[in-house]
């Protein structure tokens, strides 16, 4: 098989900077997708977020001016090696300097000037890729720029590309007037239909129409998003590109969360040895000033706080869900709402609930660790990360049935003992709440749940089957 190279281009990666899913798959999947032997490279903006323990190993590559339209910008490429993956970072202080990375009034020229600045990049660092993966909509212009400006040259002629979509709801909307400002491609594409929705540039839809391939990371989602109630409004182009459509379920990184050698979590513990499990509850009981009791079940919940997270379905239910001898652990940040939510239940509720409104990495592992469940009712859920972190940490995951969480949690049947999780079908609050009971159940029929534990523990959600898939796709495009 030939040896492919692949620039995977990602607006977050972890661990240099995360808000969500797309920097853990854009920080593992180079990693499995090398260890097939690939020649595979990740690309990003040099965020000033970036922490300086990283920034100031950068070794400086190159640097160049591009024209972004009638701009003459610099571009600087600086360059890390990631634990084994060439990770380049693209320098322009005016563009990724700003207190936040994602809610600029000019967000639109930052990924604009980013995509343009990656394909100018590459002839310059002689790097030519067979596959430019790209993803969500801060990379959906690449595709477009390739064909318009780049594949009449011989260098660029053979690329391909592949877009993922990791969430339809986020689809980088912009007015008209940045066609001729700001992107610099050919007026025709509006006209033909490419690159508008609702009479406004997308650059959602301008990566889904122009690259050669699509993906979506979860088999559910990919059929979801071609209905109008998962669609986001675009679903009539993702029936349009249906047959470009795969999905391909994320994994996380078995390696780097592993409870038996993870150093964030307070006491390590495998499937054979359960006891450090529950010490890991003691103590995260006493770090969130609850009290330490074994026998309650601890539910965990860490999310981004924004509708699609379900978060309105637990405000319906607090009373009744507070009636239950449990405790709540959650960790997040997000809308006011939901914020004061939590904290307003941890006020009325402080031995019964936690809420920390903040981002914290090594506290989340905690909660993965020392819960016993996990609660994620998403309205939809792509692919979810947070369910197959608490599979891989034992913890038992509640979920709503949609997108990857219907992909990945088997609700358990007392028939005949199979199951990882719990779910629920219909987004409705009485529905969730019957289900968070009957889990609370099944807690206490110990030799029952010791099994779930044990099935969740099983299962493999690592990076192995899915990257193997992506290699494969990889080659149906430069064969076809
Ligand atoms: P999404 O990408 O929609 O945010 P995912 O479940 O795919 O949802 O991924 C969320 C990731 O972000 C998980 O790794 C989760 O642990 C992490 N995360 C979310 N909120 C926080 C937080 N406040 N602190 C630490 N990690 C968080």
């Amino acid at each position: 098989m030939k040896k492919l190279k692949v620039l995977f281009v990602s607006s977050e990666l972890s661990p240099f900077i995360k808000t969500g899913g797309l920097a853990d798959v854009a920080g593992a999947l180079p990693k499995e997708l090398k260890k097939l032997v690939h020649d595979v490279r990740v690309v990003m903006p040099q965020y000033s977020q970036i922490p300086s323990k990283y920034i100031q190993n950068l070794e400086h590559l190159i640097h160049f001016r591009t024209r972004v339209v009638w701009r003459n910008e610099y571009v600087g490429v600086n360059k890390l090696d990631n634990k084994g993956i060439i990770t380049y970072f693209i320098d322009n202080k005016s563009y990724f300097h700003r207190d936040n990375i994602y809610e600029n009034e000019d967000k639109y020229l930052q990924f604009a000037y980013f995509c343009r600045a990656v394909l100018e990049m590459l002839p310059k660092i002689n790097f030519k890729a067979d596959i430019i993966h790209c993803n969500d909509w801060h990379t959906g212009p690449l595709s477009i720029m390739l064909k318009d400006n780049y594949q009449k040259y011989n260098f660029y002629k053979d690329i391909k590309t592949v877009y993922t979509i990791h969430n339809l709801r986020y689809q980088g909307v912009f007015s008209r007037r940045i066609l001729e400002d700001v992107l610099g491609i050919d007026h025709k594409y509006w006209d033909l239909g490419v690159i508008e929705h609702d009479n406004c540039i997308n650059y959602m839809k301008m990566g889904i129409e122009a690259s050669d391939l699509i993906t979506t990371v979860s088999n559910t989602y990919a059929k979801e998003i071609k209905t109008a109630e998962y669609g986001e409004g675009l679903d009539y182009v993702m029936r349009m590109n249906g047959d470009d459509l795969y999905g391909i379920l994320n994994g996380i990184s078995y390696k780097d969360n592993d409870p038996a050698v993870d150093n964030r979590i307070y006491s390590n513990y495998d499937i054979d040895n359960l006891e450090g499990k529950y010490e890991n509850k003691i103590k995260l009981q006493e770090e969130m000033g609850l009290p330490q009791k074994a026998d309650i079940p601890v539910i965990g919940l860490i999310s981004r706080l924004v509708d699609q997270k379900g978060l309105d379905l637990i405000a319906l239910v607090i009373d009744e869900l507070m009636q239950e001898d449990i405790q709540l652990v959650m960790l997040g940040t997000g809308s006011f709402k939901y914020e004061e939510m939590f904290k307003e239940m941890s006020r009325l509720y402080p031995n019964k609930v936690a809420a920390n409104i903040k981002y914290d990495a090594t506290l989340a592992q905690k909660i993965y660790a020392g819960s016993d469940m996990f609660l994620m009712p998403s309205k939809f859920e792509p692919c979810g990360l947070g369910q197959l972190f608490s599979l891989r940490y034992g913890t038992i995951p509640i979920v709503r049935e949609t997108g990857g969480l219907k992909d990945t949690i088997q609700s358990y049947n007392e028939v005949n003992g199979e199951g990882n999780g719990f779910s629920f079908t219909h987004y409705n609050e009485k529905d969730m709440l019957y289900t968070i009971k009957r889990a609370i159940s099944f807690y206490y029929k110990r030799e029952v749940w010791r099994k779930m534990v044990e099935n969740a523990m099983k299962n493999d959600f690592s990076w192995t089957n899915s990257a193997e898939r992506y290699i494969e796709l990889y080659n149906k495009l430069l064969t076809d």
